[in-house]
């Protein structure tokens, strides 16, 4: 498997060779993807998906971004980790990550979006290749994480240039090359108070999701009311809210929960199956899964790993990709909760919220401010 780290090697110098500023090109044409999803091979039919988990990550690391998103530069993320577990960081070895992505595919996965994006090192050729190999359908991510891993220009970018930033990685091709996101996300929002760069950052998601098609996915640790700020800017540019992921949020109270619904966005709980387990907490996701049902929302249900650390790796005493399958789905079973019910979570939803909408005009604001 050593070969494929040196395929990827090589691919990234031929990535590098295509690397030229953003600001030197031509407004791209627009594909019309709609009633399609696009995977890092291109667009396939949602019907193709099969299970899909929506927020993972089968390569991260969490270096601050050096390049400048005004002359993006292609940085493998492909590493060898440490023997010793204990000093392992991020998600970096191909070997690894293949191992841990085929559980999923051997218990009938089909497909794994990879939210990483601006910020957490994504690595378009290695998820080409280990799409490839795996035999998974793999979905990249496009903008930028929270405000801690803003590329060093962040500051000085207008909303339009981030925007074209984005549709760039949707329309053409993500870092140099010709590997097109299929998701604009996850986008970091931390908030507390939401600052300039994350209002800049979210308008151009929006934006960016409203001119290509493309659905989004939202990082939030942000408090409720800043949340429905989030969603009132996505709205104000002309985005439907059935297209917009809101993870992070499964789990939080039901005031919060009921929020995020009402709006018509999905309510995603991610983030588990970290070592050591069992965890108590499985219990509670599977409580607050099994009452958001019981209370009618199965249709803006999603649930995903959110696998980013090594303790998440079965490898490592986690519960993997599969940990859902496994723990969750059984537990929510135990309840009562239907097949149908659960392949409404596991397959109609993340379909519905990956295919594309047709590429429209941006919508004309009143005020040149960000937020
Ligand atoms: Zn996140």
């Amino acid at each position: 498997m050593k070969t494929f780290l040196a395929l990827a090697q090589l691919f990234a110098m031929i990535a590098v060779g295509l690397n030229h500023p953003v600001s030197a090109q031509r407004s791209p044409k627009i594909p019309n993807l709609a009633g399609k999803v696009q995977t890092v091979w291109g667009p396939i039919e949602p019907s193709k998906l099969g299970p899909t988990l929506m927020h993972e990550h089968i390569f991260i690391n969490f270096k601050p971004p050096t390049a400048m998103l005004l002359a993006p530069t292609y940085v493998s993320v492909l590493e060898p980790q440490p023997a010793d577990p204990k000093k392992r960081r991020g998600l970096t070895d191909f070997d690894q990550s293949l191992k841990a992505i085929l559980d999923f595919k051997n218990i009938g996965g089909g497909t794994i979006v990879d939210v990483s994006q601006y910020g957490l090192t994504r690595d378009p050729l290695a998820l080409k290749l280990i799409s490839r190999v795996s035999g998974l359908n793999v979905v990249m991510g496009s903008g930028f994480y929270m405000k801690s891993l803003h590329p060093p220009d962040m500051d000085k970018l207008t909303v339009e240039q981030l925007t074209d930033i984005i549709v760039r990685d949707i329309a053409v091709g993500a870092l140099g090359t010709d590997i097109r996101a299929g998701i604009i996300g996850e986008v970091g929002v931390v908030g507390k108070p939401l600052t300039d760069n994350e209002l800049k950052s979210i308008r151009a998601s929006a934006r960016a999701a409203r001119i290509t098609g493309a659905p989004m996915s939202i990082h939030n640790f942000e408090p409720l009311d800043e949340m429905m700020k989030v969603l009132d800017i996505i709205e104000s540019e002309g985005v439907d809210l059935h297209r917009v992921v809101m993870s992070h949020t499964g789990g939080r109270d039901v005031k919060t929960m009921d929020a995020i619904f009402n709006r018509g966005a999905y309510v995603e709980w991610d983030f588990m199956g970290q070592a050591p387990l069992p965890k108590a907490n499985d219990t509670r996701v599977i409580d607050s899964v099994y009452a958001m049902i019981q209370a009618g929302h199965a249709a803006q249900i999603i649930l995903s790993h959110d696998v980013c650390i090594q303790p998440q790796l079965k490898e490592n005493g986690g519960g993997g990709y599969t940990y859902i399958h496994e723990i969750i789905l059984p537990g929510l079973k135990a309840k009562g909760v239907t097949d149908e019910v659960i392949k409404t979570i596991m397959e109609t939803n993340p379909s519905r919220a990956l295919t594309f909408a047709a590429p429209a005009k941006p919508v004309k604001q009143k005020s040149k401010r960000a937020g």
